[in-house]
């Protein structure tokens, strides 16, 4: 699970839990109060009634009292009974509703059914009517009076089912309120994290001097871009350390081999030699040959990745391209090669000669070595689109299929060792043209028929004239 959906829902549950507990007291308190209320309301007027009926001996009660009470009937569902438990008083509404009375000093609920109209009660839809009762045996003039007294609540029943509901859609609301918020807190928690995270990922082997910008707030994240920032300096010194090495043990290599290659050629231009020492040797001149290569390919590179030789001038593109596939023509034709070219005048970029010339006989080689087919040709073209020079260099042959088409720029990487080590390849030219390519801030692509063609594309950056 996504930590921003975790802390969405840690926000919720935490709020959550909050919301249930202020509504469970709000609730208590909301359903509480009012019995209390009513409970001593009963309380006060159970006594007020005794008073006010003044029974003159244990059984009668003065006929005016009662007319005057009466009216008093009209709201309340009263009994007294004197001590020999003979009932001396009722009011009007004991006559519709018979309550099953508990001995019980404190108040509870009663639910009776009185049909509409048998009283001036406002029942809900099942004619239920809720009383509050309270049972009280009170003394009076040396007497001790038993006084049932109850109080219709009418729709209070319904109105604390309302508030069970209001509260529910309430807390639900509050629910869904609560998962937006934590969703957009979320996000603002951690969006420095991904903007870390993107910084992070635009540090590759390439831009290793890159750095996270630390903010002028010292808190986790500070700490953390710290951290990476530390870890990249220590890759960079890594990185660095090894680069030179392969740098310096390629050009150490360099004059031996270029000895062992003078010393092959030599030797072979002898004619005195035995037939299979001759073969021998040019089995081994082939080998010295390619390790040649490779060490020179290895420096290009290395040169390349320490960004020693980069000495950007104005170069102008045609100028360039025409100069080297002039001096590819007599090879392309001994190969029964058809070139195609078709430039645009004048198309300058800001870079480096040297390694834009390695680049484009880089890939014109490749055109030449990789060509087959029966009618074999390479085509490569320059024009100038949308502030970007385009040059493709498309040639016959075997192609490349797409599932190698990403790999094919990586180090050491040939399609198949048997085309290529025919080809005497290194597996190295075109991880050197991509450095190129990003070191002009360009970029490379591949498009190919498999067991067809293939055609590279390369954008460069012009210069505004
Ligand atoms: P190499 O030194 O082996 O040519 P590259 O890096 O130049 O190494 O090329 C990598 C692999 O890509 C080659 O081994 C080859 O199989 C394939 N390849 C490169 N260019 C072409 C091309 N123009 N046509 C067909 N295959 C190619």
């Amino acid at each position: 699970m996504k930590i921003r959906n975790k802390i969405t829902l840690w926000i919720t549950g935490a709020g959550l839990v909050a919301g249930l507990l202020f509504s469970v007291v709000i609730s208590y308190e909301m359903i509480e109060q009012p019995f209390e209320l009513l409970d001593s309301e009963l309380d006060s007027q159970a006594h007020t009634l005794l008073a006010g009926l003044d029974p003159r001996d244990e059984r009668t009660v003065a006929q005016s009292e009662t007319t005057m009470l009466d009216s008093l009937g009209r709201l309340y569902w009263l009994k007294v009974y004197n001590g020999s438990q003979e009932l001396i008083y009722s009011t009007a509404m004991t006559k519709y509703v018979d309550l099953l009375l508990k001995r019980n000093g404190k108040g509870y609920n009663i639910s009776a059914v009185i049909p509409q109209g048998t009283a001036a009660l406002e029942q809900d839809d099942s004619n239920e009517v809720t009383f509050r009762v309270r049972v009280f045996t009170i003394p009076f003039r040396g007497q001790n009076y038993l006084v049932q007294i109850a109080r219709p609540m009418e729709k209070l029943q319904e109105e604390i089912i309302d508030l069970v509901i209001s509260i529910t859609v309430g807390l639900l609301l509050f629910t869904i309120t609560l998962l937006l918020a934590g969703y957009f807190v979320a996000g603002k928690i951690l969006a420095p994290i991904a903007r870390i995270n993107t910084l992070a990922k635009e540090i590759n082997d390439n831009t290793l001097d890159k750095r996270i910008p630390l903010g002028s707030n010292q808190d986790e994240l500070y700490t953390l871009s710290s951290s990476l920032n530390k870890m990249f300096d220590r890759l960079q010194f890594s990185f660095q350390h090894q680069k030179e090495f392969v740098a310096n043990a390629s050009h150490e290599l360099k004059t031996p081999i270029a000895m062992q290659r003078l010393f092959f050629s030599e030797v072979m231009q002898r004619t005195d030699l035995p037939g299979d020492l001759t073969d021998r040797l040019a089995t081994q001149s082939e080998v010295v040959l390619r390790m040649d290569r490779l060490v020179k390919n290895l420096l290009e590179l290395s040169t390349l990745e320490l960004k020693e030789t980069f000495t950007p001038t104005q170069v102008d593109l045609a100028q360039m391209l025409s100069m080297i596939l002039h001096q590819f023509e007599e090879i392309m034709q001994a190969s029964g090669i058809q070139l195609k070219v078709e430039m645009e005048d004048s198309v300058f970029v800001h870079g480096d000669e040297d390694n834009l010339r390695r680049m484009f006989i880089n890939l014109i080689d490749n055109g030449v070595k990789y060509n087959s087919g029966e009618k074999r040709k390479i085509r490569v073209s320059l024009v100038k689109k949308n502030k970007e020079a385009e040059i493709t260099v498309y040639n016959t042959g075997i192609g490349i299929a797409s599932e190698e088409q990403d790999r094919i720029f990586d180090q050491f990487y040939r399609v198949e060792k048997s085309r290529a080590s025919t080809s005497g390849g290194t597996g190295l030219g075109l991880t050197i043209v991509k450095r190129i390519v990003e070191l002009h801030h360009g970029r490379i692509e591949i498009e190919s028929e498999f067991g067809s063609w293939v055609q590279f594309y390369i954008f460069l950056p012009v210069m505004e004239s």
